[in-house]
């Protein structure tokens, strides 16, 4: 049985908008016009980039849940 899907969630209420996530891993998450962190629902699977992301955010704002896509903010 093949691993679960999982996708990255960004806890928009934690984020600082530090820019660290954009900046380690740019294919996953882009800073919105509020500058505070999205994850990019076109970003596929979550790499070691993101994996990096996480361990890098200052408020720990990057989560992964199960499933395919983006989660709702
Ligand atoms: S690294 Fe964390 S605090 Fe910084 S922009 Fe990304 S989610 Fe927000």
């Amino acid at each position: 049985m093949p691993p679960e899907a999982e996708r990255l969630v960004v806890d928009r209420a934690l984020c600082i908008g530090s820019g660290l996530c954009a900046a380690t891993a740019p294919r996953h998450f882009l800073l919105a016009a509020d500058r505070r962190s999205i994850a990019r629902p076109d970003a596929g699977a979550p790499d070691a980039d993101a994996a990096d992301a996480m361990a890098l955010c200052p408020v720990e704002a990057i989560s992964l849940v199960p499933g395919a896509g983006v989660a709702p903010a």
